[in-house]
């Protein structure tokens, strides 16, 4: 993948940008957003889950991180 200044937030599963409004899930381990839909983690690793924006103001500080996390 290029390098881009302007990264949108994806889903690692499915590889589609992130709308607002879309159900996702929070992964504990390593602090990586996933659609609902496209979950595979069992209860205990989900850090939160809620509306994609709701998800973001509530994890800000992650999301720092979060473009290298689904960069690698
Ligand atoms: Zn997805």
């Amino acid at each position: 993948m290029k390098s881009k200044n302007n990264i949108k937030p994806h889903c690692h599963v499915c590889m589609e940008e992130f709308m607002m409004g879309v159900d996702v899930v929070m992964d504990g381990t390593f602090k990586g957003i996933i659609h609902a839909d496209c979950n595979y983690l069992p209860p205990d690793e989900i850090e939160d889950r809620g509306k994609f924006e709701d998800v973001v103001m509530r994890n800000q500080r992650w999301f720092n991180q979060f473009n290298h996390v689904i960069m690698h």
